[in-house]
């Protein structure tokens, strides 16, 4: 690749406040749940191994950008490929350099490649600037079979033991497993937050593990109860289900749609997710245009998620269709959808219809009602503890 394309695609990350660093190959942890098997759904560009000269390059870019209450982040590339960058050999080197020479703060995902001893003395060195969000998934039977190649769980649970991690994510793979991990983390590191949930199969992730996923999502409402009756003194959330997300907010999402004050002949575009609630609290109050996460597939029913290919294979003969801005905010600034394809090529391939955007319902609002609705209390009070919530799940979508 040349130097004048590789800085570009190192600006467009450093853009999105992305450190671009890059391992030159696909990730070696081979993680059989990894939605990153297939990057077909967005544009990639396969990048080297950084160097020494790239990282100076890029450290140099990141000193002259304005430091403000954002995040740098390490891991989760978007024009590069995600791997899991504590691999690369001199990582912590420029973890160690960037604390040192910028004022910046920095997210760091990982599933432990982070020296325990170093992590936490850096922890320990620059209070309040590292964001540390520990991919543990699992540390119970499970772990060999869905983690090949990862770190041992001794390697996880000695990175805990120490000030380091800020939040541990873990999943539900059936009896005992997310409640059994939270206990386990619990006791050694009783100040990050734990996030929790299910893992939503797509459609690349091969049968065994689907059959996991989907274990763990019948066995979340025991898992998180037992969890919740343990009342363990660590914050912790649940994050990872859309219907949950959807049915939490429920009252939000209602005024938000009323306040667009659509007629009811108008199409609006939805995922299953928001399709359920709408159909189970607002019937007929406009036409519901229920859009499949085709391009995802497996068990995703989210709007957030949702293509433009998505929402055109549903289309008809419609002459006006209301889209939700969530669809065009999949890239920072631009209206592109999360494959990367612009709203305005979209809009030429169905040159008889119309499109409006429903702006109010945008990526902030999403976000923002994710993490105020996100707690294991709110799950287990006014979801599992609601009935209504049996009905939701009863709500058939459209084939
Ligand atoms: S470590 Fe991360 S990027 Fe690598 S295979 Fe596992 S989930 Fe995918």
């Amino acid at each position: 690749m040349d130097k004048e394309l590789l800085h570009e695609v190192f600006r467009r990350e450093m853009n999105d406040r992305k450190i671009p660093l890059s391992l030159g190959k696909t990730c070696p942890v081979k993680c059989t749940f990894c939605y990153e098997k297939d990057t077909g759904y967005r544009t990639t560009f396969d990048t080297p191994l950084t160097s020494q000269e790239d990282w100076e390059y890029i450290l140099k870019e990141i000193q002259s950008c304005p430091t403000g209450k954002e995040h740098w982040v390490v891991g989760g590339n978007e024009y590069m490929e995600w791997t899991d960058l504590f691999l690369h050999p001199r990582a912590m080197d420029w973890l160690n350099e960037f604390l040192e020479t910028t004022d910046k703060n920095i997210t760091l995902f990982t599933v432990g490649y982070t020296p325990a001893k170093e992590i936490n003395k850096l922890a320990e060195k620059y209070p309040g600037r590292i964001n540390f969000e520990l991919s543990v998934i699992t540390l119970g039977s499970y772990r060999k079979r869905l983690m090949p190649h990862a770190p041992t769980k001794d390697q996880v649970l000695k990175i805990l033991d120490g000030p380091a991690v800020t939040s541990a994510n873990f999943y539900s793979f059936g009896p005992d497993t997310m409640f059994d991990d939270a206990l386990r983390i619990s006791r050694i590191n009783n100040e990050c937050l734990l996030w929790m949930g299910c893992l939503t199969p797509l459609k690349y992730i091969d049968g065994d593990t689907t059959s996991l996923m989907r274990q763990g999502k019948k066995f979340l409402p025991r898992e998180a109860r037992k969890i919740y009756e343990a009342n363990l003194p660590n914050t912790t959330m649940i994050q990872t289900e859309s219907d949950i997300t959807t049915f939490l907010n429920r009252n939000k999402i209602i005024k938000t749609f009323d306040s667009c004050e659509l007629e009811k002949k108008d199409t609006v575009v939805m995922a299953g997710n928001v399709y359920k609630i709408m159909n189970l609290l607002r019937k007929n109050r406009a036409r519901y245009l229920y859009v499949p996460n085709h391009t995802l597939g497996g068990d995703s029913n989210c709007s957030t998620l949702l293509t433009f290919d998505d929402v055109g294979r549903r289309l008809t003969n419609q002459k006006r269709v209301y889209l939700p801005k969530v669809i065009l905010e999949g890239s920072s600034g631009e209206e592109k959808d999360i494959s990367g394809i612009k709203f305005d090529e979209f809009k030429s391939r169905f040159p008889h219809c119309s499109f409006k955007v429903l702006h109010k319902v945008n990526s902030n609002l999403s976000n923002k009602k994710l993490y105020e609705k996100g707690y294991l209390k709110n799950y287990v009070e006014d979801y599992l503890g609601n009935p209504l919530h049996k009905k939701f799940e009863a709500v058939a979508l459209p084939i």
